[in-house]
């Protein structure tokens, strides 16, 4: 079979994989641990599920306006501006299938060949490859450890050439779980105003935040760095709807246009039933996600903790989401019965043998020297994880 180039250059998911390969060994009977999963472990609120057994009743089954019902994009609305201060109209908003659908949308509207987008690593595994199928070029800026990953305006300066047309901002990040403060966003803002990019701001982990962090959306900033951004969010991973497939962008009505003349030739409106759900999630009781936001703090104080403790394991503090992102940079060169552990696909492929552990190697990320490991997973299984990693690392050689 003959296949189009384009598919041919897409790497494969491989959080989706290992995730895949873990349930795999599961199935099979065998006591693996598997922090590769990217999404909440709980389970959607139940006023949310009502809205959507209320839908079904009302027989909400049908087609929708393409780009989402008004009602939903009003909620939307309502959320953009009682949590980020930001305005919009109803012909700013464009309701998708996921935020992933959302920024495949982008990609596919914005950009072609010769063009390039600054995406920052370590970065989310499907960014590069949504700019790849446009046909752009995804330029890694590769965030530093000691500066808690993040990307220094410097850096994005250095980036940039006469080709760039977008700078992608993840905030609070997957997988590193940190986050931008309000004037690390304007220095990179003024950046990208001066050169004329386009922002993209990822805010799907927003509500998921420790110790207080604020988090702020680069595009309340000031009202031209708002023109010049697009906003994307939706419901997976606030409100444990990962199965719902709602995500939304928020920005210049010429892109919404655009973005929703494409949505309408490929994948039309995004399910009624979810659309009506989410209205639910946005408007109604915000308690459930604040008592899942507290059990993930728990969780994640613990899970680094007992990493930390590992002797050549060091693992960074996270500010949000629901990733860790240890370095076990240290304990490469070292051996194990499998041969020598050069780097983070044989780490992984390690701990999978040796600790049934299964967890996503940094380099999917373009971060080699650390791994992803989710702490979606209850205190119970994040120590006996641990002690395994512990123990395997413990058997490693020199
Ligand atoms: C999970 C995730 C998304 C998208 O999730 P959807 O389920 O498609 O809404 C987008 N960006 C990042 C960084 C994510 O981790």
């Amino acid at each position: 079979m003959k296949f189009a180039q384009r598919i041919l250059a897409v790497n494969p998911s491989m959080t989706l994989a290992i995730d895949a390969t873990a349930r795999e060994l599961k199935a099979r009977g065998e006591d693996v641990i598997g922090f590769g999963a990217g999404e909440p472990d709980f389970d959607t609120p139940d006023h949310i599920k009502q809205a959507a057994i209320e839908a079904l009743n009302k027989n909400d089954t049908h087609y929708t306006p393409v780009g989402g019902t008004p009602a939903l994009k009003n909620a939307i609305i309502h959320k953009l501006k009682s949590e980020q201060g930001l305005e919009y109209s109803q012909d700013q908003i464009l309701v998708s299938c996921g935020a992933k659908h959302t920024f495949y949308n982008l990609a596919q509207v914005l950009w072609e060949p010769g063009d390039e987008v600054i995406i920052p690593a370590p970065y989310w595994v499907s960014f590069p490859e949504m700019v790849g199928l446009s046909g752009a070029k995804a330029v890694i800026v590769p965030g530093l450890e000691p500066n808690d990953f993040k990307m220094t305006p410097d850096q994005l300066r250095s980036a940039i050439t006469p080709k760039t047309r977008a700078v992608l901002i993840n905030s609070p990040s997957n997988p590193t779980g940190s986050a931008y403060t309000r004037s690390e966003l304007e220095a990179l803002a003024e950046c990208a105003l001066k050169h004329r990019l386009l922002i993209l701001s990822d805010e799907i982990y927003d509500k998921i935040v420790f110790d207080g962090f604020e988090h702020v959306s680069i595009a309340s900033i000031s009202k031209e760095v708002q023109d010049n951004c697009v906003v994307i969010n939706g419901a997976s991973k606030g409100y444990a709807m990962t199965g719902w497939r709602i995500g939304y962008m928020a920005g210049n009505a010429d892109i919404i246009k655009q973005a929703t003349k494409f949505q309408g030739q490929s994948t039309s409106n995004p399910c009624s039933i979810s659309q009506a759900a989410t209205i639910a999630a946005l408007m109604g009781p915000q308690e459930p996600v604040r008592r899942m936001v507290e059990e993930f703090q728990r969780r994640r104080d613990f899970i680094v903790q007992g990493l930390s403790n590992i002797p050549g394991v060091t693992c960074y503090k996270p500010v949000g989401a629901f990733y860790a992102f240890p370095n076990f940079s240290a304990l490469y060169g070292k051996s194990w019965s499998g041969g020598k552990i050069q780097g983070s696909l044989d780490f992984a492929d390690f701990l999978l043998k040796e600790a049934k552990i299964a967890l996503v190697p940094g380099i999917a990320f373009g971060a080699d020297e650390n791994a992803r490991m989710s702490f979606a997973a209850s205190v119970e299984t994040i120590q006996k994880g641990v002690d395994r990693i512990a123990k395997a690392v413990h058997s490693l050689t020199d």
